[in-house]
């Protein structure tokens, strides 16, 4: 039978994890000759007004896309800002304008997708401007604006631009989830993962 179980601890000495059985609430250590750490990744979401406001969505789990699909399911939607202009962004920005929706994609750097070249870029915003999807490029959000009933409406940037908003998607990329691995003493790199060598043994 399949059951859900978190890890709450790692003890490196004595080579065992703290596990806790979602669905009983037993916790016991299960012990380890080789640990692999694979917990993922964690959305980032800057502390910016209105952040968890309603209407306002990640895209991280099934959970996320079927919330935002049924969102979009309810026709109450009809503009989309999105926020960050990367390959999730990108394909959430997509997937609203084949439904015809009016679509803003803003991103604080120059061209999309920072993963690859500006030059490529800069073929690639081409691309989804001629797709229909409105880009706002150099321009950082700074809070998003709610309504009396909570409900985000507005998106503001550094640049003073208000883009009203039936819907905000985040696509802002993610962090390594260390917390595990943080509190077991395991040294940290310099870009907030875990450090590994060669091997990618901690
Ligand atoms: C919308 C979207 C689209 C994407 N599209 C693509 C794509 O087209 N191609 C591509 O290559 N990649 C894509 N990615 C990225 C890809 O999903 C990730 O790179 C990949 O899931 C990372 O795998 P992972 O195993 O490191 O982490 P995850 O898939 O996040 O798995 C981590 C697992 O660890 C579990 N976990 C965490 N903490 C604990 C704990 N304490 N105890 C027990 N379990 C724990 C979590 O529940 C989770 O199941 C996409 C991501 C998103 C969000």
């Amino acid at each position: 039978m399949r059951t859900r179980t978190e890890v709450t601890a790692i003890d490196l000495s004595a080579r065992t994890v703290r596990a806790r059985d979602l669905d009983h609430g037993r916790e016991y250590n299960e012990p380890f000759d080789t640990l692999v750490y694979a917990t993922g990744s964690v959305p980032l979401r800057p502390q910016i007004s209105g952040i968890d406001a309603a209407g306002v969505y990640g895209v991280q789990t099934l959970d996320d896309g079927a919330a935002l699909r049924s969102e979009l399911d309810s026709e109450r939607v009809r503009r989309v800002v999105v926020v960050g202009g990367g390959y999730i962004g990108l394909e959430i920005a997509e997937a609203c304008r084949v439904r015809d929706l009016d679509v803003t994609v803003v991103d604080r750097s120059p061209t999309l997708v920072g993963t690859i070249d500006p030059d490529i870029g800069v073929f690639l915003g081409d691309a989804v401007r001629a797709m229909g999807i409105a880009l706002v490029h150099s321009e950082a959000v700074v809070g998003i604006e709610t309504g009396h009933d909570g409900r985000a409406i507005a998106v503001h940037t550094d640049a003073e631009r208000r883009l009203p908003a039936d819907l905000v998607v985040l696509g802002l990329g993610v962090r390594p989830d260390i917390d595990l691995a943080q509190r077991a003493g395991i040294p940290l790199g310099t870009s907030g993962g875990i450090a590994v060598d060669a091997r990618m043994r901690t």
